[in-house]
């Protein structure tokens, strides 16, 4: 099946309800958006030769054109490549070489940006020039190429928080298990929500928007492209029954600006959030803050979305004995998928032990993009081996302690920087913390805390000190404390704890 098939069925049912919204300005109608959909696809084809299977990668900001691009794409039978367009055109050329893409959509492509095309062998559409209404200008291209369930539709870049990235190839069958998943378990999409766009398209954030082109309801690309609290609050108000996707990070921002300004969330429908550890501090001020609307998921490119979720009522339920137990976890296996925690033979664990987390079903990638090597690694027997570590209770509760490399070990002992992490969080003098492994001669590694303080407080390692000692085993606690203005960060705010190990290893201090 064609995904652009959706969208078909959409503008046929509801062709003149609202689609593509910047800001609170409608800018395309459903009729509109198929439409402009089918000349790009024609525009493809013919200006640029594009066949079905060809690689097309987008270097673009968030803009209501992303997702006619996207849906063009796929009209045409081609793979959409979306690469984040806040990497930086080395990167950029990087994924462009290896996913042999021969044209790219770029937002505003400067003399960097062109160094990338590889001397000609890459094509461009500048957007920021005629190329995009040119495209527009061609003949609607009445038919769908017909595509196989199985072919591939998104080559998704991993993030490479460490070494280079890797192209997670995701077929069309892939991205419909997800979406459906997201129906039966993360949360209902209704007709009137608007999917708003303050995180990368390119990324989780471009996702959603297959729930809500089944659903007809509006995508809304903030003017600012991105994140800003403030908008979003006033597009809360103006636009109404938002659903987004939002980092920890981006929580964390949006509920102290809401606190700052007395707004209680009103017009936010749902916050989905995920893709990095949501501290349990962090979540239950958020809900107290703007109330029922948070839905946690766990996945990864590999399997997007798709591996747990933890419902709104799960999330929000004060009353619950083991509330804030579950807070802490990712919630329980997603309907499609098989989600088990193995040892390093991949036999399953007892619950309450740790290991690897494994997942299979219908969401699970196909591979990584011309790399055998890479997926004989990740994909064995069927499984997904995630790189996470976590424990299952025997509710089904899976809790995710780190990715297998953060885990630091000392005197032979596992430990989990996430639970260190918790517990320094919960002390007002800490902003934001990231704690990882030193090598150490005489235990392995030491664990090292760094830390961002809290504005105005005095951080004090021997408090610090102090107040881990009450939380946990002492074996556990930071041996050194490194005070930061902030924490290294990837393009979608994820802490680099590779940059801080090598820190550690350019200057060891403390
Ligand atoms: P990516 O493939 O870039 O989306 O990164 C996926 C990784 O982010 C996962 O393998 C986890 O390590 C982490 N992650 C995703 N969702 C969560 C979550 N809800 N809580 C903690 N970590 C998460």
């Amino acid at each position: 099946m064609n995904l652009a098939e959706w969208l078909v069925r959409t503008a046929r049912r509801v062709p003149d309800a609202p689609a593509l919204m910047h800001g609170a300005t409608v800018v395309a109608t459903y009729a509109d958006f198929a439409r402009r959909a089918a000349r790009i696809a024609t525009g493809l084809r013919q200006a640029h030769g594009i066949q079905p299977g060809d690689r097309v990668a987008l270097f673009m900001e968030n803009a209501p054109a992303y997702l006619e691009l996207l849906y063009g794409i796929w009209w045409a039978g081609a793979v959409a490549v979306p690469i984040n367009h806040k990497l930086h055109p080395r990167e950029a050329a990087f994924i462009l070489e290896d996913c042999g893409a021969g044209l790219v959509a770029a937002s505003r492509p400067d003399e960097a940006t062109r160094g990338m095309l590889g001397e000609g062998r890459v094509r461009l559409i500048d957007l920021a020039g005629d190329d995009h209404r040119t495209l527009l200008e061609h003949a609607p291209m009445e038919a769908l190429e017909p595509v196989h369930s199985d072919a591939l539709a998104w080559l998704f870049y991993t993030s490479g928080t460490t070494g280079r990235p890797k192209g997670v190839m995701l077929t069309v069958a892939n991205l419909q298990a997800m979406t459906f998943a997201y129906f039966v378990d993360v949360d209902e999409v209704l007709a009137e929500d608007a999917a708003l766009y303050a995180a990368p398209m390119s990324h989780g954030a471009g996702l959603y928007n297959f729930m809500h082109v089944l659903r007809g309801s509006r995508h809304v690309v903030p003017v600012s492209g991105g994140f800003d609290p403030a908008e979003i609050l006033e597009l809360a108000g103006s636009v109404g029954s938002l659903s987004m996707f939002a980092a920890p990070t981006m929580v964390r921002r949006l509920v102290s600006h809401a606190k700052a300004v007395g707004h209680d969330g009103t017009g936010i429908r749902t916050i989905v959030y995920g893709g990095g550890p949501m501290y349990v501090a962090d979540i239950e001020e958020a809900v107290a803050a703007l109330g029922e609307r948070f839905v946690q998921i766990y996945g990864q490119g590999e399997t997007p979305m798709t591996i747990t979720a933890l419902s709104r009522t799960e999330v929000a339920d004060r009353a619950h004995p083991r509330w804030r137990e579950r807070l802490g976890s990712v919630g329980r296996a997603q309907s499609c998928v098989e989600v088990r925690v193995a040892d390093e033979d991949g036999r399953t664990l007892p619950s309450g032990k740790s290991g690897e987390i494994l997942v299979r079903g219908p969401s699970v990638m196909a591979g990584y993009w011309r790399n055998p090597a890479a997926t004989a690694e990740s994909l064995r027997d069927d499984w997904l081996w995630t790189g996470d570590v976590g424990a299952m209770d025997a509710d089904g509760y899976l809790t995710l302690m780190d990715r297998s490399k953060d885990v630091i070990i000392s005197g032979g002992t596992n430990i989990y920087p996430r639970e260190v992490e918790e517990v320094l969080l919960r002390h007002a003098a800490v902003a934001e913390v990231s704690v990882v492994g030193r090598p150490s001669a005489e235990w392995g590694e030491d664990v090292v805390a760094f830390v961002v303080a809290a504005d105005g407080d005095a951080a004090d390692p021997a408090a610090l000190d102090a107040h881990c000692r009450e939380a946990i085993a002492r074996f556990k606690r930071p041996k050194a404390y490194h005070f930061v203005d902030e924490l290294p960060k990837n393009n979608y705010g994820k802490v680099l704890k590779t940059e801080l190990r090598k820190r550690l290893a350019d200057a060891p201090v403390g």
